[in-house]
């Protein structure tokens, strides 16, 4: 229970926790296989034009954000037709709280836009509104239905070729609910008879535990290979078991993941390790194989280091492959215990901790810089990481290096505590007490001199002091959305969308 305590040194944006889980399977068994369905008694119903209207299933009001029930309650009112959907059902139906929550409604943008002042068009390819409340935003779209199968993608001449490049057609309720990804994405909650309107059998999907792909998986994934980390991430973060067709067909498709763009693979790897399973999702990801095809050249370093397979018992506890486990199992215990998330400068500083090893600890500063600089920037570059984030990631080693070898002059050390990136730095100083075991003294120094550097500094327009806590874009990112005044809808998360990872096509 190290981060309750450290916690008030730190400010974290929030994320939205479980409050319960209605995990029925393991998402894998024992033996590494993917848990099946065989033993479940229904299969999703695909008969077009038919819906479940989940009367038995009222989502509690009070757990709807206000804002989102007022863009729903408008529309409505203007004769439209309007329902919460995706995520923020799924998230409620399971006792969750939602990270955020989205409209979906038969208005088209335009429209939109006019019940709305309050509002703007975004989006080039796939236009939709964001709603603004202050500082919170509403994403509301049009119903949109599958890209016409006979239309070429765009530049694209392969006929076996099923990435999607246009997904821009508008559509009806049921055609939104089955260009969605998953079954248990694709709900939609009607808050005036208070029923789920289901069209995919999500309802059953939930609660049996299950990811099932909408459709016939091997397409889906091919039409969109980020599916496949999303189909995992939802697996781990809500400990569902990935349904056997839709295992089987990621198993076949995991190659395809190379051809997304690296921005948004990036973003996808950030907010899997930002959701709290982390851990259960890089095993997984390892088992399908669909990693090594995210970041090879970042499973190339563990080659020479015993390399990175799931975590085993038999593996000494202080080798690479096995302190990468521990720092995951830290950053999750992190997140699940404190509902706070960090950083993308401390989780680059995570994925490279367990191979800079011991001279993470023992080297000295010229020698840990050259080798930070060696280790990070042929894979980073690889994949495109920010070279913000990047360089957030090697100023917390360094610092890291002084605060676990203190020096006794005070002036150093109240300099350190100023540094932007100090947060950052002492929350990761935490992984490392924890996936090391290391002795906590250093660290309780470091968080006492923190608590007196924020209680002098605070003041109605500091922020404490802190590094780059709510995603990449450190201060000057904060400063300019502040200036802008605005933010994604739900509780603040340092895991929200950008605009590389929101595109227009996930809405
Ligand atoms: P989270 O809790 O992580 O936000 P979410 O399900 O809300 O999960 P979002 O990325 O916010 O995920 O997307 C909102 C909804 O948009 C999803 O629930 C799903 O219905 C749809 N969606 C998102 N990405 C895709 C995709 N790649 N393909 C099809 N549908 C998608
Ligand atoms: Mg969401």
């Amino acid at each position: 229970m190290l981060w309750p305590h450290l916690l008030p040194t730190l400010k974290a944006p929030r994320i939205a926790l479980a409050r319960a889980s209605k995990s029925l399977v393991p998402p894998v068994l024992d033996d590494g296989q993917a848990v099946t369905s065989d033993n479940l008694s229904s299969e999703p119903d695909d008969t077009p034009g038919e819906h479940t209207a989940g009367k038995n299933h009222p989502l509690p009001l009070a757990d709807i954000d206000t804002e989102a029930l007022k863009v729903v309650r408008k529309l409505l009112a203007a004769n439209h037709e309007a329902y919460l959907v995706g995520g923020c059902v799924r998230d409620l139906y399971l006792n969750r709280k939602p990270k955020d929550f989205d409209v979906a409604t038969s208005a088209r943008p335009e429209q939109i836009r006019r019940v709305f002042r309050n509002s703007r068009i975004i989006g080039r390819r796939f236009k939709l509104a964001h709603v603004f409340f202050g500082s919170k935003i509403i994403e509301t779209a049009t119903f949109r239905s599958v890209p016409n199968e006979d239309a070429p993608n765009e530049g694209e001449s392969d006929d076996d070729d099923l990435l999607i490049t246009h997904d821009n057609e508008w559509g009806n309720i049921e055609q939104d609910a089955r260009r969605r990804d998953f079954t248990i994405n694709g709900l939609f909650y009607d808050i005036e008879h208070e029923e789920i309107v289901d069209f995919v059998d999500g309802v059953a999907d939930l609660d049996r535990g299950v990811v099932r792909t909408i459709g016939d998986p091997e397409v889906r994934f091919r039409e969109d290979p980020v599916r496949m980390i999303r189909a995992i991430k939802f697996a781990a973060r809500l400990d569902f078991t990935i349904e056997s067709d839709s295992w089987a067909a990621l198993l076949a498709c995991a190659p395809d993941i190379a051809r997304c763009s690296r921005a948004r693979l990036v973003e996808e790897l950030y907010k899997l390790l930002r959701g709290g399973a982390a851990k259960r999702a890089f095993e997984l990801m390892l088992e399908a194989n669909l990693f090594q095809h995210i970041w090879p050249a970042y499973m190339e370093l563990y080659d020479d280091v015993g390399g990175l397979r799931r975590p085993s018992r038999a593996q000494p506890s202080d080798q690479p492959g096995s302190l990468f486990w521990r720092y995951l199992g830290a950053l999750d215990d992190y997140v699940i215990e404190t509902g706070h998330v960090p950083s993308n400068g401390v989780i680059q500083a995570i994925l490279f901790a367990p191979l800079l090893d011991q001279l993470l600890l023992e080297a000295n500063r010229a020698e840990l810089d050259v080798r930070v600089d060696d280790l990070m920037t042929p894979p980073c570059g690889a994949l495109g990481v920010a070279r913000r984030d990047r360089e957030l990631a090697r100023q917390i080693f360094m610092a890291h290096r002084r605060m676990i070898q203190p020096s006794r002059k005070r002036g150093r050390k109240a300099s350190l505590v100023q540094r932007q990136y100090f947060h950052d730095a002492l929350l990761f100083l935490g992984f490392s007490v924890e996936a090391r075991d290391l002795d906590g003294s250093a660290l309780d120094q470091w968080r006492a001199l923190a608590v007196v550097h924020n209680s002098k500094a605070d003041g109605p327009d500091d922020d404490g002091g802190g590094g780059d806590r709510g995603g990449s874009g450190g201060q000057r990112k904060r400063k300019r959305s502040r200036r802008r005044g605005k933010s994604k809808s739900g509780p603040r998360s340092g895991g929200g969308r950008t605009g590389a990872s929101r595109s227009a096509s996930e809405s």
